[in-house]
């Protein structure tokens, strides 16, 4: 098993990794102080596989769950489901001491950290990520929340988990293409951290494309470790933190204006992360070969690289981009890399030069 701390002073916590953990999930939470009473949250396709593992293996080291199942799906991330979570808590008794069990992706892991954050005026959560993209990105840092219809990720908290686990048997039934997808924000740590990351990946892409678990475990470590110490220097974003969004200016506003579902969160960030190497190439002088390369590691996954837009569509990309809440000032500021595993941030581009590299 592998083990990552994640230093936040009395809100630290540890990453587990390992194939099997839900097994010994009970254990691995009483090792943690927490009260008897605890609530699983999951959605209808990760319950249907491990709700009732990990019902039992909390049964069976003495604490009382219940479970409360959504639907799948980034309609869940509401606080329409919080709220029918909340009654739900309500009804079963979780009081102060109880904890949340976050069991599934992105989504189930930011409503209930959120439902978590905010029930009762916070009580503990144990994430249980079960999606590559969760494993190495959201289950991470602390970041929990709902969206609204005015946009994504709109009403949250900066709320810690007590524990993370990491259990490797769960990405076996992942769907190929979320399995991808995934793939995106591993490469990107590669990308804005960790030269000898990136070169790992394209030398066991291979394996991790078949789910290879020590692979995968020896990937998924690097990437919550980076996270981790990331997180560690500015919990609260605003400053270094900011490197994690590599890709993502331009990644969040083609998912924003191809209505949300069309691209997985992965597939566009693999389009903005080559979009972002091409910028770096221009503005910063990042060699012209580690862009060739990074195309070429997103090409082989079998992701996206490039949106054909038209040019009202990309009228409405430059719009999306001005109104994404990272921008402060209308100024329109990118992550650009000045080699394979160091970024900066906070770079102003000119709008011409990124038209310039869309039409490329
Ligand atoms: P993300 O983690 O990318 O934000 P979601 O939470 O939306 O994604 O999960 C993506 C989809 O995959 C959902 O339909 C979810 O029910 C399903 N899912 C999550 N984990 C697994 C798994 N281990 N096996 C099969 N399906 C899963
Ligand atoms: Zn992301």
């Amino acid at each position: 098993m592998r083990t990552v701390h994640v230093p936040l002073g009395n809100r630290s916590y540890d990453i587990k990794i390992a194939p099997g953990l839900i097994d010994r999930f009970g254990r691995e939470c009483a090792r943690v102080k927490l009260g008897a009473r605890c609530a699983i949250i999951t959605d209808t396709n990760v319950g249907k596989r491990y709700a009732k593992a990990v019902f039992n293996s909390l049964a069976t080291a003495g604490f009382s769950p219940v479970l409360v199942i959504v639907q799948p799906g980034e309609a869940a991330k509401s606080l329409k489901t919080v709220q029918a979570c909340y009654d739900q808590l309500a009804l079963h008794r979780l009081e102060r001491r109880s904890f949340i069990v976050a069991l599934g992706g992105g989504v189930v892991g930011d409503m209930a950290g959120f439902l978590a954050a905010t029930y009762l005026r916070g009580i503990a959560f144990v994430q249980v990520p079960t999606t590559l993209l969760a494993q190495v990105d959201s289950s991470v840092g602390g970041k929990v929340g709902v969206n609204l219809k005015a946009g994504k990720n709109l009403v949250g908290a900066f709320y810690q988990p007590k524990l993370v686990l990491c259990d490797l048997e769960t990405l076996k039934t992942l769907p190929d293409r979320e399995f991808r997808a995934g793939l995106a924000e591993v490469i990107k740590y590669g990308i804005i951290y960790d030269a000898r990351l990136f070169a790992q990946i394209e030398h066991d892409l291979p394996k991790l494309l078949r789910r290879d678990p020590k692979t995968l475990a020896v990937n998924i470590a690097r990437c919550c470790e980076i996270k981790a110490e990331v997180v560690g220097k500015d919990e609260t974003d605003g400053g270094p933190r900011a490197i994690l969004n590599f890709g993502h200016t331009i990644g969040h506003a083609i998912e924003n204006i191809s209505g949300y579902g069309k691209f997985l969160h992965g597939e566009a960030i693999s389009i903005g992360q080559v979009a972002a190497a091409k910028l770096s190439h221009a503005v910063l002088g990042l060699p012209e070969h580690d862009v060739a390369r990074i195309e070429n590691i997103f090409r082989r996954v079998g992701l996206p690289v490039q949106t054909g837009l038209n040019s009202s569509k990309r009228q409405k990309l430059f719009h999306a981009m001005r109104l994404d809440k990272k921008v402060s000032g209308g100024e329109i500021k990118f992550v650009l890399a000045e080699k394979i595993g160091k970024v900066v941030w906070n770079q102003r581009v000119p709008e011409g030069q990124i038209h310039q590299i869309l039409d490329s």
